[in-house]
């Protein structure tokens, strides 16, 4: 049997690599903009593993001082879905007391697993918590989360590419895009 095609089942191109990137420039301006007199430490977290291209690239538009740190956090959800329950996978290895804490995340659909992780962050008393998304789902929101940066707000499709998995496949298409009806087997 042939081996799958790495763009398979991908019905549409909704963001370009162009798009996605120059986006990406004008994030890192704002965030650039909005951290570079502050004192304290900033430190920019990555939720793994949905954001991790959109976090390399974001980092690299940051032009001040910072830390990198990654976090994963469960999802006992279906393919399309995030879980209603949220438990740290793996920690932040910083200390975030007193500093400015950076939340990078791929999508946010509910909102559910964000406003779960800001809350356990804030008990560790940050100087600041600010949240920024490559892509909003707005339409879908069931928890009300704060969103400092939004890179696009999308329609309710599910997408993927670019860090966002089917079934774990597919992070490293470099665009955007919409996956065509779900044959139930794949
Ligand atoms: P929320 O808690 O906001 O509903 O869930 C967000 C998480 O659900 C994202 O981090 C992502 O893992 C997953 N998710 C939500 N919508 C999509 C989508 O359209 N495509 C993909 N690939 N994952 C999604
Ligand atoms: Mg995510
Ligand atoms: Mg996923």
């Amino acid at each position: 049997m042939a081996k799958k095609d790495w763009e398979h089942g991908i019905i549409k191109v909704l963001l370009t690599e162009e798009q996605i990137k120059s986006r990406i420039k004008e994030l890192g301006e704002e965030i650039t903009r909005d951290f570079k007199d502050k004192e304290e430490e900033v430190i920019v977290v990555c939720l793994l593993k949905g954001s991790v291209l959109f976090f390399a690239d974001l980092c690299r538009e940051i032009k001040i001082p910072m830390k990198m740190d990654f976090m994963t956090v469960s999802s006992y959800g279906n393919e399309f879905e995030s879980s209603r329950e949220v438990k740290i996978v793996k920690d932040l290895d910083e200390n975030i007391m007193g500093k400015h804490v950076i939340v990078v995340e791929d999508i946010i659909d509910s909102g559910l697993t964000l406003k779960r992780v800001l809350k356990m962050l804030g008990h560790r008393e940050p100087k600041s918590v600010s949240l920024c998304t490559l892509l909003n789902k707005e339409a879908r929101r069931e928890a009300e989360v704060d969103v400092q940066y939004i890179g696009f707000d999308i329609a309710d499709e599910f997408v993927l590419g670019y860090g966002l998995d089917f079934k774990q496949e597919y992070r490293n298409i470099p665009y955007i895009g919409i996956m065509g009806a779900f044959d139930g087997d794949e």
